[in-house]
């Protein structure tokens, strides 16, 4: 067979996940796109930076079974490069009785998906690990680690181009189109031709899906996730990563705390709706994504359905007030000058035109073209998964 060239549209942790994979499965020959100067420019560079186990996930879903192989692939990874990946442990707390029997659930799901070593502590054990949380019970998740995402995609880009890949930044993809000669990709400096192109473009993926001529839903709707960051001072109130136990209602996972690779403790993130597509602040405002966003008939649904919801994390994210004392469910003696804002997040979550959220992993595949619709949390995490199952894929439709 002779030698694809392939053309990925965005250098997110997915993306180069993808280039890279194709290169050592296939030898391809590979061109990875962006808009931006900088790889890891959007969500992967602005999460939590958690490696997820996958106690969250249905058995079977491809959110569990990519993310419990990608967690084994980043690991063996980062040892190799000597970046760093600290399994700090993770608990998920029950602060109330009524969340008991979510709690149990999600422990039988821990096994159901072959997460090691995970059981529910008691409040004295809980107290041990984390003297400073309060709560009545806890699953106890011991191989939950934090990394960079951004330094790993940083690798990513290297291996890429070290084994005679291109990384095209700063430069718009307007335009894809499939032909018998190949998909041609326009850029708003300059025109490829590819044998076949994969679409990781996150926030954008749905503009994107629909420029190839692909349908619209679902459509991404971005939801801005903010954070605060503990005061160096403060920071030993929390020494691993601290979650609330998740509402099932919801495909975010609720404030929680997390110890990163640097010592820093960062508190959250929320959910709220952004302004643009890229809309890091309130202030950043895309009226045409904006309309988009709203006219679509799965987001009127959703608002009704979730208005409730919605307003409370919209309140929590102006008032400080009101962010902290959700925190302080958790950690009691949190205090308004524990907390300082740090930069936020913007999520690419699918929406179904029912109003329903997407929750699992979604990739089409197409005559030429691979398109990633859904790769929300714990995309990050499985990324090297990710990547195995699209290159399999496509290499076995290729004529
Ligand atoms: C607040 C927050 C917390 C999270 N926490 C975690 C976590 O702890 N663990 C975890 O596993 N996951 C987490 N996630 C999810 C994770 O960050 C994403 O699933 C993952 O980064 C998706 O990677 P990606 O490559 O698909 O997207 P991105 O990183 O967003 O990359 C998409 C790229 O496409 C480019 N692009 C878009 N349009 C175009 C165009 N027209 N032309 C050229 N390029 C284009 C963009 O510039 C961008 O660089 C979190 C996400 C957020 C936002």
């Amino acid at each position: 067979m002779s030698t694809p060239k392939i053309g990925v549209i965005g250098a997110g942790i997915v993306g180069l996940a993808v280039a890279r994979r194709l290169q050592q499965k296939l030898q391809a020959d590979v061109t990875v796109v962006d808009k931006e100067d900088v790889v890891a420019a959007h969500q992967t560079g602005h999460n939590s930076n958690v490696v997820h186990s996958g106690v969250y996930y249905p058995p079977g879903s491809l959110k569990a079974t990519l993310c419990r192989r990608g967690v084994g692939l980043l690991r063996d990874y980062c040892t190799q490069r000597g970046l760093p990946y600290d399994e700090l442990g993770k608990v998920i707390v029950a602060v109330r009785p009524d969340e008991l029997t979510r709690l149990n659930d999600l422990a039988k799901r821990a096994v159901d998906n072959g997460i090691p070593d995970t059981r529910v502590i008691d409040r004295a054990e809980l107290r041990e690990r984390e003297p400073h949380v309060e709560g009545v019970s806890a699953l106890l998740i011991p191989s939950t680690a934090v990394v960079s995402f951004p330094a790993i995609a940083r690798e990513f880009a290297r291996d890429i181009t070290g084994a005679g890949g291109e990384i095209r930044l700063g430069r718009r993809v307007v335009g894809i189109a499939a032909g018998s000669t190949g998909v041609v990709i326009t850029t708003d400096t300059e025109e490829m031709t590819f044998d076949h192109v994969v679409v990781c473009a996150g926030l954008q993926s749905s503009t994107i899906a629909e420029i190839s001529g692909a349908p619209r839903d679902p459509e991404i709707i971005p939801f801005r996730g903010e954070y605060y960051e503990l005061v160096a001072s403060r920071s030993d109130l929390v020494r691993g990563l601290v979650y609330p136990v998740p509402d099932p209602r919801y495909p975010f996972l609720g404030v929680h705390f997390t110890r990163g690779v640097d010592g820093h403790v960062h508190v959250g993130p929320n959910a709220v709706p952004a302004l643009a597509q890229e809309g890091y602040r309130w202030r950043d405002v895309e009226l045409k994504q904006l309309w988009r966003s709203v006219s679509y008939p799965g987001m009127r649904r959703l608002a009704r359905h979730h208005w409730r919801m919605g307003t409370s994390e919209i309140a929590g994210s102006v008032s400080k007030s009101v962010f902290l004392r959700r925190a302080r469910d958790y950690i009691p003696e949190l205090a308004p000058t524990d907390i300082v804002r740090a930069e936020s997040g913007v999520r690419a979550q699918a929406l179904k035109p029912d109003g329903n959220l997407v929750d699992d992993f979604v990739i089409h595949h197409r005559p030429g073209i691979t398109l990633v619709r859904n790769a929300p949390s714990p995309a990050a995490t499985a990324s090297l998964a990710i990547a195995e199952h699209i290159v399999e894929v496509y290499d076995r439709s290729r004529p």
